[in-house]
């Protein structure tokens, strides 16, 4: 990758960290991001979850940084019941054009309906390759529980075994 401008959310920060449970006051950390060339802003400055989402521990608890500033953007009153959901499948995405509040089921409708894409994201060449949020994303359906392997083969036109494969992390191992 070539050299990214580094920015950060927001200009004069006033994402603050809790004090730090009756130690001493952590400095807050500020969020930092690069835009990729799809105008994601991929957040660099904070560790990310086994689905990819950085995280701060923010408010006394620890949360998606995607949820954080969708939060500040839109402050509707939201609760637990609504995600933050990415238009742009990329869960390192913090641009808050990129985020919208929506339910666990809009989220695996999201997921269906872009599986079912004919011209997925990467290269589309016959052998039907998956790409890596793509990998995440069935990882993601079928821990909901509401979708077999057979389903999951289907939206993303791949075979059954292929699925469980992923899913039991045989194959893709190195995508967390
Ligand atoms: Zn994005």
């Amino acid at each position: 990758m070539e050299n990214r401008i580094l920015y950060t959310y927001p200009e004069d920060t006033p994402v603050v960290d809790d004090i730090n449970k009756g130690r001493r006051h952590m400095m807050p950390k500020p969020i930092k991001y690069i835009i990729s060339d799809n105008d994601c802003w991929v957040c660099v400055s904070h560790a990310h979850d086994k689905q990819g989402y950085p995280k701060k521990y923010y408010n006394g608890i620890t949360t998606s940084i995607s949820r954080i500033i969708l939060q500040l953007e839109d402050p509707q009153p939201k609760d637990h019941k609504f995600q933050a959901l990415h238009s742009c499948d990329n869960p390192t995405c913090i641009n808050p054009a990129h985020l919208r509040w929506g339910t666990v089921q809009d989220n695996i409708n999201d997921m269906i309906e872009r599986g079912r894409q004919p011209n997925r994201q990467g290269e589309n060449c016959g052998g039907s390759k998956l790409t890596e949020e793509e990998v995440r994303a069935i990882r993601a359906m079928y821990a909901t529980g509401n979708h077999s392997y057979v389903k999951i083969a289907e939206i993303f036109n791949s075979s059954e075994s292929n699925i469980g494969s992923i899913v039991t992390r045989v194959s893709w191992a190195h995508v967390d």
